[in-house]
């Protein structure tokens, strides 16, 4: 039965990585398949079946031994009595951190408000804090979509379009264009099934009178290249996905007909000078359409994708879209950041630029973040720390409200509206009341209690730590003809941070400091052996920003402690 499948992963596991931990896979599944030994899924198949395909995905992504462990017990915690508590005294920190991750992960619910779904990812990629966590869930979300039918369809339309909304777009941004692909025509019928049917209908047999056209050119062009002395290392016909097929013909109001690429040719090539020489020896033979030739390979898109693409009026004039690119390209454009630190691992030779292109995935992710700065330094690429200083939280609605870390209910209500803001008394926190100046935490539902009629209390302007949610008091109280006491005389403190040196760990330091508006009056270091000293004399504006302002020092790379006095 199940036994094949695991096998089946087994043999993947090994055929890429040689190394890998075997036992290990086989005690998380014998443990996955125990404990959910009670359940079937809708399908009335056996439960384990289900993380044993999100575990196969994985393993031919060339995942980790941890990642595919993680993902045969990523439903334990959910719906068995096992805790995670469990899976760390059976497998280790590593894995146990991996299956929480997924199971907090499950707790996100995209609830079809358009205008906060980009928070939502967002929140996603912040809650997951692993890259890992994220490509698990990914893989949970696929073998989900194969087995949507057994759903009843209030449910499909909702995990569909959820996937459409979410899990596809984040796919996108890890530059996994295979799986967003495959992601998005799984949820299309199910979400927009009339369109879906009208595509179906205006396609007919266009796929495969194309492919067979293709398979007839195929050997033409291997000819032609021969001639040329060019050998590609494949050269396969690319059918388009519905669904972006579908966007294409939606966006750009077209007819079928004249979509070119609705079955591309691909041809993969060693390296980049083979890519524009290729180029160059298909438009000695078939003249290209004006304004088609498209060079991502010099210009890449947003995502990170790379190739050359032409459209030609091919043999019998048929006009034919085809892309040309380098194996490692097109790795990148199936598996994205993935493709990446499987290289990395290997240990191929050109450690050094591939440490850059890696770098550019990093960046485009925390551009995305635009609030995001300093991404000079190398990050690692497994932790999603681009939002480290941004918390997200609900709305009891399910809206996605995005705010500073350090944010109170306050911020949030005035986030929410200045009206609610200025009556707020009281919160609910995850349903337990909670005064205005707890921290907010991620995933947090926040609910605001009105009072009508409240003014806000001076001692509010302490609670609010947002500029909109002060600037907003600040308005309302002079209103009410209050004015705010003067500032507050600075309070002088003395740190000494126990530091671990590395290049740029002093600007991290004052760049962190900066952040909480401390003047700094001196800095100096001193070094002694391979430890090192920072002594800083600063002033802060009250005394109760001294912890925050110690923890977050705390999580820069290299400081390893912090002594603190006020003088
Ligand atoms: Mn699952």
């Amino acid at each position: 039965m199940s036994r094949a499948d695991l096998e089946k992963l087994i043999t993947t596991v090994q055929q890429n990585n040689p190394n890998a931990d075997v036992g290990l896979i086989e005690r998380a599944y014998t443990f996955a398949e125990t404990a959910h030994s009670e359940q079937t899924r809708s399908s009335g198949d056996p439960y384990i079946i289900h993380p044993v395909a999100a575990a196969q995905t994985l393993a031919e992504m060339k995942l980790d031994d941890s990642t595919i462990a993680a993902a045969l017990l990523h439903d334990v915690v959910d719906d068995t009595p096992f805790t995670v508590e469990d899976i760390k005294n059976e497998f280790g920190e590593e894995i146990a951190f991996l299956v929480d991750g997924v199971t907090k992960l499950g707790k996100i619910k995209y609830r079809g408000e358009e205008r906060h779904v980009e928070n939502l990812r967002k929140m996603f990629l912040a809650m997951a804090q692993d890259i890992r966590v994220v490509l698990i869930k990914l893989a949970d979300r696929m073998h989900n979509m194969e087995t949507l039918s057994a759903l009843p369809e209030q449910k499909q339309y909702r995990i569909a379009l959820e996937t459409l909304e979410v899990y596809a777009p984040l796919a996108s941004r890890l530059g996994m264009g295979e799986l967003k692909s495959r992601l998005d025509d799984l949820a299309f019928p199910y979400v927009y099934p009339e369109e879906y049917k009208l595509l179906l209908s205006k396609i007919g047999d266009l796929y495969e009178k194309r492919e067979a056209y293709l398979e007839k050119v195929k050997p033409i062009l291997y000819a032609i290249l021969d001639k040329e002395n060019v050998h590609p290392l494949a050269v396969h016909a690319r059918a388009k996905h519905y669904y972006s097929l579908w966007q294409k013909m939606h966006r750009l109001n077209m007819e079928i007909d004249k979509i070119y690429d609705l079955v591309a040719l691909r041809i993969i090539v060693k390296d980049i000078p083979a890519c524009y020489e290729t180029l160059g020896i298909i438009h000695k033979y078939w003249k290209p359409l004006p304004g088609r030739i498209k060079d991502y390979i010099a210009l890449p898109k947003p995502n990170g994708y790379r190739s050359l693409h032409t459209t030609v009026f091919c043999e019998d004039g048929v006009i034919t879209e085809l892309q040309i690119r380098t194996q490692e390209m097109h790795q990148e454009a199936e598996y994205g950041i993935v493709a990446h630190w499987n290289y990395e691992e290997e240990g191929k030779p050109d450690h050094g630029s591939i440490t850059s292109r890696k770098l550019r995935w990093v960046k485009q992710l925390s551009e995305w973040q635009h609030e995001t700065q300093g991404t000079d330094e190398f990050l690692d690429a497994l932790k999603i720390d681009f939002f480290r200083e941004r918390i997200f939280v609900f709305t009891p609605k399910g809206d996605v409200i995005e705010l500073p870390e350090g944010a109170t209910p306050l911020d949030f209500a005035f986030a929410i509206h200045s009206q609610i803001g200025e009556q707020a008394s009281g919160a609910r926190i995850n349903d337990k009341f909670v005064g205005l100046d707890t921290p907010l935490r991620n995933g947090d539902v926040v609910e605001i209690i009105v009072q009508k009629g409240k003014k806000p209390s001076q001692q509010l302007m302490e609670v609010a730590k947002t500029t909109a949610a002060r600037s907003h008091l600040r308005k309302s109280l002079r209103s009410q003809g209050i004015e705010l006491a003067p500032k507050k005389e600075p309070v002088r403190v003395e740190m000494i941070l126990g530091v671990e040196n590395r290049v740029g760990l002093l600007k991290d330091v004052t760049a962190t400091l900066a952040k909480f508006g401390v003047n700094i009056i001196k800095i100096e270091g001193s070094e002694k052996k391979n430890l090192a000293e920072i002594n800083i004399v600063a002033n802060i504006s009250s005394k109760q920003d001294l912890p925050r302002i110690i923890v977050r020092l705390k999580k820069i790379n290299g400081v390893a402690d912090i002594k603190s006095r006020f003088v």
